[in-house]
């Protein structure tokens, strides 16, 4: 759809925002009756908080926009596939649809690691759409731990350094574990 690339293209906006932060660069809009009414990016590092991707925080800024937590009739798009716990915020939320645009291959809560949102819950399932814009969200992944690996190597030299992706959102990441 149209309209779901125009607004992958502000969470794109959001993710870039992140990067030039130097977060992991995941960025989310909230959408509700066409119209954005959150935006945020992940913001781990600078908040010291492992739950502060930017799904968590659309949801939270969303909740308030609403005043309400319900977030009925709303579409959330993210430039990564969610984890577990934005997933399960999600249906928490009573989020109506989710777009998302890169695969998280560690930590991917729609069948990338596991699939909770395929598995049909009693009170609440969402709608999702995947992949849009996929390469340009993958990019700004790769990108970012390209440019990490760059600047450790700056320090230390390691060998055998994979070409992995690293999705992980947190600085602490494993970039040089395998
Ligand atoms: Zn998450």
């Amino acid at each position: 759809m149209l309209s779901d690339e125009v607004f992958m293209r502000e969470a794109l906006k959001e993710a870039e925002a992140a990067f030039s932060q130097g977060e992991v660069p995941v960025g989310a809009v909230l959408v509700h009756q066409g119209k954005i009414i959150a935006r945020a990016h992940n913001l781990v590092e600078s908040k010291r908080d492992a739950s502060a991707h930017a799904e968590m925080l659309c949801l939270k800024m969303g909740a308030e926009a609403l005043s309400n937590w319900r977030l009925l009739g709303s579409t959330l798009y993210c430039t990564l596939e969610p984890c577990p716990m934005c997933a399960g915020a999600m249906i928490h939320s009573r989020l109506e649809r989710l777009v998302w645009g890169a695969p998280d291959i560690r930590c991917g809560a729609h069948g990338s690691w596991v699939n909770l949102l395929d598995t049909e819950h009693p009170i609440h399932q969402l709608l999702v759409t995947s992949d849009v814009l996929r390469e340009e969200c993958a990019v700004l992944m790769r990108n970012f731990f390209k440019q990490k690996r760059s600047k450790k190597k700056e320090k230390v030299t390691i060998p055998n350094v994979t070409e992995n992706l690293d999705l992980d959102r947190s600085e602490s990441s494993r970039d040089w574990r395998d």
